[in-house]
């Protein structure tokens, strides 16, 4: 078969010129972003080693909880019982409200209206969502207020037609029980994404590619008492963001509380330790910032990750991207911004898998090598209801009914989109299925969950994998800087003309995300550890977990992402074909003719 050739028409990507906030700029900055605008008006991560008391790793209190929580095989599914119950309150909820659960602008919830909205959510979206509690997945007790049980629930969103070998996130509310504003953000998000599946191309995309996972109220007890503390071995004792296995003593000082003295805490162990968590996100209240690790006294000397690179990158896309409601957030470690912690979840989640040495060995898990953020939603924990927002333009930085709510499902979204690159192309309507030899074909396609493209081009040939298996292929473009990968994504064109007849496959690729490698004065001095760098910038199984062997996790590497190939059939050019041609812009009419 003769070669086919690109057209070499000159790239159609938007100018490359770098903006504040490219790649680039942030490897060349030493000192995180800013300081913060406010001082916290509560000293959200408390003092540092000086301030704890001796309390050795031998001073371990019993704790009932302990013990076999794992319930092997099973996969985790709303309790039919429950739901049934959840679903009769939903409707008689539903009758009052006129049909509406949620009418903009943002309302708080309570627990039970929380529950009530969850099971409504699966409900109407029964193949996008799923609703589970960790009692009923991990056999884990209730947290207990006087005869009320109240549960750790968990919302798993994702086209479920499409499977579950999908990049993984976490996102994480009301830790803090007095810090509310975060459950409003996560219910928003889930509303968002299912109600804009089908409709929304980037939003459906995040929805078909994604298992995305939220523990919208961690600590239902202290949202219960509008507190921050949770149910330890007392109620109202312990501070489960000081409770997860990481750095739980350094520097000859231990935290106040033993490792998974929560419910709380043990719920996301148990999630974490089934899942490869790409992206872990923790909202919390009290002060305005996006913090990522290190933000444990064990690296208070250097707070710069072996992962620094990526996570400032994603830091400031999530600064850009959440927007200027009441001032946009300063970007940096929490050591830096707010202090160090005992056993935070940030840090737990970013390095418990690979920093075995200052993980609590209890309690181990392949899933904690996650791009980690505390994310600080606002100044006040309970912000008025005015400041909270409504869902009119929730994808617009400042726009109609921003507020609290609609900026972090922002920062929440570009969260989910990192987590692997993915190509789309941009005018797959418009390219026929047939088409006659020496056709000038365009072609315009997306680069998505990426920093930058290093190289992008079309690969055609024979092969139904062209990505991996091609004959021909278009000049490369690259952009780095500029988001190109990021709202609105840069659009790159090209054309592809086809010599002779035959099937053909094509396919838009890319590698991305080389710089990410970048390094200055990591602590430790080791290599990027964390799943989103790793698994663009080698190739291979990497990683893997199988604690439930129904429901078993990799992540594979790539250097060259594609997208869905497309088939076209090339014919002669005279005589075969009558109908609109391609150039005249319809495709329907193509058929074919004997000679
Ligand atoms: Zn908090």
């Amino acid at each position: 078969m003769a070669p086919a050739s690109g057209s070499g028409r000159p790239p159609g990507r938007r100018g490359g010129a770098r903006r504040p906030g490219s790649l680039a700029g942030r490897r060349r900055r030493p000192a995180p972003a800013g300081a913060p605008r406010h001082r916290p008006t509560h000293t959200h991560r408390g003092g540092g080693p000086g301030r704890r008391g001796l309390r050795g790793r031998g001073a371990r209190r019993h704790d009932p909880h302990r013990g076999v929580r794992v319930r092997p095989a099973r996969r985790a599914g709303f309790p039919a019982a429950r739901c049934r119950a959840a679903l009769l309150v939903a409707g008689a909820l539903l009758a009052g409200a006129g049909g509406s659960l949620r009418a903009a602008p943002f309302a708080y919830h309570t627990y039970d209206s929380m529950v009530v909205q969850l099971a409504q959510l699966e409900s109407d979206h029964p193949e996008l969502v799923e609703v589970f509690t960790a009692q009923d997945a991990y056999t884990l007790p209730p947290d207990l207020d006087g005869g009320v049980e109240l549960e750790h629930w968990i919302v798993r969103i994702t086209n479920e037609a499409l499977g579950f070998a999908k990049p993984e996130v976490l996102l994480v509310g009301t830790q803090h029980g007095d810090e509310i504003v975060s459950l409003e953000v996560l219910l928003a998000l889930a509303d968002l994404l299912t109600d804009s599946h089908g409709t929304h191309p980037w939003l459906t995309e995040l929805v078909d590619r994604r298992e995305i996972f939220l523990v919208p109220m961690a600590n239902p007890w202290g949202h219960r008492h509008g507190v921050r503390s949770s149910p330890g071995a007392e109620p109202g004792t312990e501070d489960m963001n000081r409770d997860h296995p990481y750095d739980r003593c350094s520097g000859g000082f231990c935290s106040d509380t033993d490792t998974l003295s929560t419910v709380g805490a043990q719920a996301i162990h148990e999630l974490a330790r089934r899942h490869l968590f790409r992206v872990m996100l923790d909202y919390h209240g009290g002060v305005e910032l996006i913090l990522h690790t290190w933000g444990s006294p064990l690296h208070s000397g250097n707070s710069t990750s072996p992962d620094d690179t990526a996570l400032d990158a994603l830091g400031q896309r999530m600064r850009t991207y959440g927007g200027p409601y009441n001032g946009f957030l300063p970007v940096g470690t929490a050591n830096q911004l707010l202090g160090p912690a005992y056993g935070p979840l940030d840090d737990s989640a970013y390095a418990t898998t690979w920093d075995a040495a200052n993980a609590d060995p209890s309690y181990p898990t392949e899933g904690w090598r996650s791009l980690a953020y505390t994310i600080e939603i606002s100044d006040d924990k309970t912000p008025p209801a005015s400041t909270l927002g409504g869902d009119a333009d929730l994808l617009t930085p400042g726009g109609l009914e921003d507020g609290y709510v609609p900026k972090h499902v922002r920062t929440a979204l570009a969260g989910i989109d990192i987590a692997e690159p993915y190509l789309v192309w941009s005018n797959r309507g418009a390219i026929p299925s047939i088409v006659a030899a020496e056709t000038v074909i365009p072609v315009e396609w997306q680069v998505r969950g990426c920093f930058d493209v290093d190289e992008t081009r079309v690969r055609w040939g024979s092969d139904p994998d062209p990505l991996n298996v091609f004959e021909n292929e278009t000049p490369t473009q690259s952009q780095t800087g500029g988001e190109p990968c990021f709202e609105p994504p840069t659009s790159f064109s090209d054309a592809v003309t086809f010599d002779e007849p035959g099937i053909y496959w094509l396919t838009p690729t890319a590698r991305v995300d080389q710089a990410l490698l970048a390094q200055g004065n990591p602590n430790p001095n080791v290599a990027p550890q964390s799943f989103v760098v790793r698994s663009r910038t080698e190739t291979g199984l990497l990683f893997s977990e199988s604690v439930d062997a129904s429901e078993v996790n990799t992540i594979t590497g790539q250097l060259d992402w594609g997208a869905e190939p497309l088939r076209i059939e090339v014919v002669f050019a005279g005589g075969f074909l009558f109908g609109d041609g391609f150039e005249s812009g319809g495709t329907s009419a193509w058929s074919l003719t004997a000679p």
